[in-house]
C-alpha cells in the first residue's frame, strides 16, 4: 500500500492498534489488514477488515475520484492551451489561461487541505508548481502588454 498515515498513536504506529478506531489488536482478537505505512519509518499500519479497512477504502476511492475529475479539468485545460498555443505571448487566450491557472490552483488548495497521503500530496504540489509557474508567465506577459497598450496611447 502506498499510502502513509500520519498522526499516528505509539500502538498505531507499531501496527498494534487499528489506525482508524484504535482497537488493540493485542487484547482483541481482530482481524486487520494492511492499510498503509508510517511516514518516518515506512513500518506497515493496519486497520480491522470490518468495517474499518471498508471506511478507509472508500474515503480513498471517494478522493481519487476528486483528484481525477480536477485532473482532468486541469488536463483539458492544458491541451486546450497547447493547440492554440501559437507564441504570441500578447494573445487574448493568455487572460482566460490565466483565469484557468488560478483555479487550478484554486482547487489544489482545497484538495491540499484535505489530503495526507504522499503520493497524492505530492501530485498536487506538481500540479501546483506547473500552474503557479504558468500564472507568473503570464501576469508578467500580460503587465507587459498593458504597459506596452499604455505608452501607446500616452
Ligand atoms: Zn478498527
Amino acid at each position: 500500500m502506498e499510502r502513509y498515515f500520519w498522526h499516528l498513536s505509539g500502538p498505531q504506529a507499531d501496527g498494534l492498534a487499528c489506525v482508524l478506531c484504535g482497537a488493540d489488536y493485542l487484547k482483541a482478537r481482530i482481524p486487520s489488514v494492511e492499510v498503509g505505512k508510517v511516514p518516518d519509518t515506512e513500518a506497515p499500519v493496519f486497520a480491522c477488515a470490518d468495517p474499518c479497512a471498508e471506511k478507509i477504502a472508500a474515503a480513498a476511492d471517494a478522493m481519487a475520484r476528486e483528484m481525477r475529475d480536477a485532473a482532468a479539468e486541469v488536463g483539458a485545460a492544458w491541451d486546450a492551451e497547447t493547440e492554440d498555443h501559437d507564441g504570441s505571448l500578447g494573445g487574448d487566450g493568455h487572460f482566460g489561461h490565466l483565469l484557468r491557472d488560478l483555479r487550478a490552483l484554486t482547487g489544489a488548495e482545497a484538495l491540499l487541505a484535505v489530503t495526507d497521503d504522499m503520493p497524492s500530496v505530492r501530485y498536487l504540489l506538481r500540479l501546483t508548481a506547473r500552474h503557479a509557474e504558468a500564472a507568473v508567465i503570464r501576469a508578467k506577459a500580460l503587465l507587459e502588454r498593458t504597459a506596452d497598450t499604455a505608452d501607446g496611447e500616452g
